[in-house]
């Protein structure tokens, strides 16, 4: 899929380009409705996200649908069990094409933790995920970078997946540069 080309002038003087599907993953990954199949305490990092302190909205992905066929990406929030397995699957088949899963957490991205008969070890083993957020929970700010990478995904049309790097707090490099880089036991 080709880059988004800006022809003559500035934007705001209006813009047009030769390549449709680059204008229309351009329009897509400004316009994400998600579905948040939220199951354990992940949810409530899922919901300090959408409130105006990191204000999703800005990334156009602000409308929650609790509706399958009206979503175009799956956030997978929490621990899976094995009898919701099937619930999850269902979802991700009524939601029609294009369609995006970020599993959000260790436990929807590995399992994490809950090492036992009773949960499913990653979201991944029934359904496919294009982002991976790590952490339990993660903060805020990692699922703002999932989105961007997942925007950044939906343009480039890639599918294959990818996980959220790990970002550095600046306060605590601070703190472990003061120490010469020895964490503190
Ligand atoms: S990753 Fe941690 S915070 Fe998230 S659902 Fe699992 S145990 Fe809860």
């Amino acid at each position: 899929m080709g880059e988004l080309k800006v022809l003559g002038g500035s934007q705001s003087d209006g813009f047009f380009t030769t390549k449709f599907e680059a204008l229309l993953a351009w329009a897509r990954k400004y316009s994400l409705f998600q579905y948040p199949f939220a199951t354990a305490c992940c949810g409530m990092e899922f919901m300090a996200t959408a409130a105006p302190r990191y204000d999703i909205a800005r990334f156009g992905a602000e409308a929650p649908r609790f509706s399958p066929r009206q979503s175009d990406v799956l956030w997978v929030v929490g621990t899976i069990s094995q009898r919701q397995g099937p619930v999850l699957k269902r979802i991700y088949e009524q939601m029609t094409e294009p369609k995006w899963v970020v599993a959000f957490g260790t436990c929807a991205s590995c399992g994490g933790f809950y090492d036992n008969y009773t949960t499913i070890p990653g979201c991944d083993k029934i359904i496919p995920v294009d982002v991976y957020i790590p952490g339990c929970p993660p903060r805020p700010e990692a699922v703002l970078d999932a989105l961007m990478l997942l925007m950044e995904k939906i343009q480039k049309g890639n599918r294959e997946p990818v996980t959220v790097p790990p970002r550095e707090v600046p306060e605590l490099a601070k703190r472990r540069a003061a120490r010469g880089g020895k964490v503190q036991s």
